[in-house]
């Protein structure tokens, strides 16, 4: 069974592999209703990968994880870039 985790966990504390795995099951669990079209959550996550603010994964002006929100259709980028 793997270390759990939360906001508060310290660096020394975290199971990186584990929650990574859950991230991506997570994006994989989204309904299809909810889910943005493949090319639409490609292209924003370009758009991600060309901004200074992101930042492994993570978007450092809301501190999400930006393939999670991106793959939700109500997922809005902080900046209006998508
Ligand atoms: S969500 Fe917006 S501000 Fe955040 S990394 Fe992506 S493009 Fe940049």
């Amino acid at each position: 069974m793997s270390t759990r985790w939360c906001l508060r966990c310290l660096l020394r504390e975290f199971d990186e592999q584990a929650y990574v795995k859950t991230l991506k099951e997570r994006i994989e669990r989204t309904p299809a209703r909810e889910r943005t079209d493949p090319a639409a959550y490609d292209a924003r996550l370009e758009v991600c990968r060309a901004c200074d603010r992101l930042e492994r994964g993570t978007c450092l002006a809301c501190g999400c994880y930006v393939e999670l929100r991106a793959a939700s259709k109500r997922g809005r980028c902080p900046y209006g870039k998508w």
